[in-house]
């Protein structure tokens, strides 16, 4: 490909397998002889690393700016706390005192403060690792313990896409404003969902959330299992592609427990990783 092309793989909720169809799919693109890009975009829990086991090139620290109050220069006025939407800077006595865990990085206590006692000093809210594994280039964040800035570290992580190639976003699950950073400039999304009411229940929200975002769409179900259509129903009635199904395979969840692709515990799957991205790519080329 000339230009990137950005494949999202999403979720409704954790534990349908997003990592499994993201990594194999990204293996699988290499494979073919493309350019291929992994982006682990679940930087609370980044899991994409136990299968591709990467080579880490280089790590990056993340920081924002918060707050940082002279207190020779403030006067006690309390605009800054005023202001604050998140409680961040909070003027107790006259005196401000900052919460960095809350703060936003939005600037404006240092754009009202009238003395200039406000300066930004950086806080490390995380790190990107960056490196290649088996002919896919790898990228992941990992957001520190308990830090809320998980899209700041996810725009983070996308600003290292590469500017050509196939880029496979693992994006985070759930459909909040992390799932939304790693979704969002995606040219299609893979929404990974498994035959159980509550994969259903969380594939409709997921559903939701794509069709907000206007991004092209389909679904694949892991854990297929035959005698369970729930799944099969909705996306009739609602006109959605399934374009992948992987069955609910013993030998599957061995690879998986012991970080084994599937492609390479079980080559026979290799040809329908194959299928999904000539699938794929055949919606875009015509
Ligand atoms: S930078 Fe914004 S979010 Fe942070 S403390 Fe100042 S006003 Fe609050
Ligand atoms: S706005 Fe500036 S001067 Fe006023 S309380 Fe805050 S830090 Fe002090």
């Amino acid at each position: 490909m000339a230009e990137s092309f950005a494949i999202a793989i999403a979720s409704g909720k954790g534990g349908t397998g997003k990592t499994t169809i993201a990594t194999n799919l990204a293996c699988t693109i290499a494979q073919m002889g493309e350019k291929v890009q992994y982006l682990d975009c679940d930087v609370e829990e980044p899991n994409g690393h136990i299968f591709l086991k990467p080579d880490i090139e280089k790590t990056d620290s993340v920081t924002i700016g918060v707050p940082d109050v002279d207190f020779e220069l403030c006067n006690g006025c309390g605009k800054c706390g005023a202001l604050c939407q998140y409680s961040a800077i909070v003027c107790l006595q006259d005196k401000p005192l900052v919460f960095d865990q809350l703060c936003h990085s939005c600037g404006g206590c240092m754009l009202i403060c009238p003395t200039g006692a406000i300066k930004e000093k950086a806080r490390e809210i995380g790190f990107v690792d960056i490196g290649s594994a088996n002919g896919v280039k790898f990228g992941q964040g990992r957001l520190k313990i308990g830090d809320i800035h998980t899209p700041s570290l996810i725009k983070q992580v996308k600003s290292n896409s590469i500017e050509d190639g196939v880029i496979i976003i693992d994006a985070p699950p759930g459909t909040s404003c992390p799932v939304i950073q790693a979704v969002k400039g995606s040219d299609f999304v893979l929404l990974v969902t498994e035959p159980t009411p509550f994969g259903l229940n969380d594939l409709k929200l997921a559903v939701g959330m794509v069709k907000e975002l206007q991004i092209p769409f389909a679904v694949v179900i892991n854990r297929s299992d035959p005698n369970q259509k729930m799944i099969n129903e909705y996306c009739r009635e609602e006109n959605i592609q399934i374009i992948f199904e992987l069955p609910d395979d013993r030998r599957i969840a061995e690879a998986y427990s012991v970080g084994k692709m599937i492609i390479d515990a079980l080559p026979d799957h290799k040809k329908e990783f194959t299928g999904l991205y000539e699938k794929i790519s055949r919606k875009f080329t015509g």
